[in-house]
């Protein structure tokens, strides 16, 4: 590999980069934690960039938990965090219809408990969640019951994701005025001994699919989820790192906004994945090369220590 791109981050580089900026930014899922497991050290980093009077922030990409459901768990294992510095795509994509869609009606929503919860904390009425049992024949379906005060279609994971709600969400998105909003497109979800299940970026792959229409999504790497932070709590792009473990969520959401970035090996990505990306020579994949990558964010520990 040529350039100064992907550097191994270690020994005195540490504390040069991380001097250089203010704010830290995290992903979860194979960053900090595993599942339910913290990746070992990742809590004294978390706590120790704080001491040092860093800002750090949690962004994912799982709609599954609200804030509060995330800093609780964080707390549990040995985090100190609070819920104000938790962005989730539940959280987020609450935020982006009401402050950037300015939606004014109900959702029809594909998602979770922890959506809906994010949603009326806002002040935003929903259709509720839950299977959506079948209803009558297929001639009838085109005509299936809907609620005129339905604005906008939002996607997230839906564990109770059906053709019936493939089809109702269609329905209301025929209507052109419709917003059809997803929280993110990570196609796996990633679980321990290499195993994986659908992820979110399959459910809103079929209603766009079926609704012959593309959704605006909220989660990394589109930059509303880094703007979420920004505007409220004054980040500064250029002195602002974002760490995470896939090339094409994390890595490429702090090119999109102009941070620095480091990879961490303990979750889905490797360093040959992001050498291909180098290498090909186009300008779309270099934004999933990574400045900087660990082996594991504990890497950080010896410059926090000293
Ligand atoms: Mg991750």
């Amino acid at each position: 590999m040529s350039g100064t791109k992907c550097t191994r981050l270690n020994g005195a580089l540490v504390k040069q980069v991380l001097d250089s900026v203010d704010s830290v930014l995290f992903d979860c899922d194979g960053v900090i934690w595993r599942g339910d497991q913290s990746i070992p050290g990742a809590p004294q980093v978390i706590n120790l960039l704080k001491e040092h009077g860093k800002k750090v922030f949690f962004v994912t990409n799982n709609s599954s938990k609200t804030r509060k459901m995330y800093a609780d768990k964080m707390t549990s294992l040995g985090f100190g965090v609070r819920e104000e510095e938790v962005f989730g795509t539940a959280y987020c994509c609450a935020m982006y219809l009401k402050t950037v869609c300015k939606l004014e009606g109900k959702v029809y929503l594909l998602g979770s408990n922890a959506m809906e919860q994010e949603l009326e904390a806002v002040g935003i009425q929903q259709t509720g969640v839950g299977p959506d049992h079948v209803f009558g024949k297929q001639n009838d379906w085109a005509s299936v019951p809907l609620d005129p005060e339905v604005k906008a279609v939002v996607v997230g994971f839906d564990e109770h994701f059906s053709y019936m709600k493939l089809n109702r969400a269609m329905q209301y998105l025929i209507q052109r005025d419709c917003l059809f909003v997803g929280t993110n497109r990570d196609t796996r979800l990633p679980l321990e001994g290499g195993k994986a299940v659908p992820g979110t970026g399959c459910l809103l792959q079929a209603v766009e699919t079926a609704a012959q229409r593309q959704a605006q999504t909220v989660g990394k790497p589109n930059h509303f989820m880094f703007d979420c932070v920004a505007s409220q709590f004054g980040v500064n792009p250029d002195r602002c790192l974002m760490v995470g473990d896939r090339l094409d969520t994390d890595i490429l959401l702090g090119s999109n906004c102009g941070l620095k970035t480091l990879l961490t090996l303990t979750g889905v990505s490797t360093v040959a994945e992001a050498e291909a990306h180098w290498e090909s020579g186009c300008s779309e994949r270099k934004g999933m090369v990574p400045d900087y990558y660990v082996e594991s964010i504990a890497d950080l520990l010896p410059a926090l220590q000293g």
